[in-house]
């Protein structure tokens, strides 16, 4: 299946592992006490993603231990760690 690789900040690398939760306007992914940025994922939704990480790879692990890309997941411009997921694009 044709799929696309982009990049996103750890609200949405654990969004997408564990889910997120709205509480009084503010998302939360995983189990986690500290907000996020923004809504995880809103930029892929409707999208088929899956993580394309691989941590017993040196040299193309898929994590960016630190960046300020922008996140494709959320559009967060805040600095940190990277991690890579695979969008897939239905061709039909
Ligand atoms: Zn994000």
């Amino acid at each position: 299946m044709e799929h696309s690789d982009v990049y996103v900040c750890v609200d949405c690398y654990f969004a997408h592992h564990y889910g997120a939760t709205e509480v009084d306007g503010e998302w939360f992914s995983g189990e986690s006490d500290t907000p996020c940025d923004r809504e995880p994922l809103a930029l892929l939704d409707g999208y088929d993603v899956a993580d394309n990480t691989d941590c017993n790879s040196d040299e193309d692990s898929g994590i960016d231990e630190f960046s300020w890309r922008s996140c494709e997941g959320c559009g967060s411009t805040l600095g940190g760690s990277r991690y890579r997921l695979a969008v897939f694009t239905n061709a039909s």
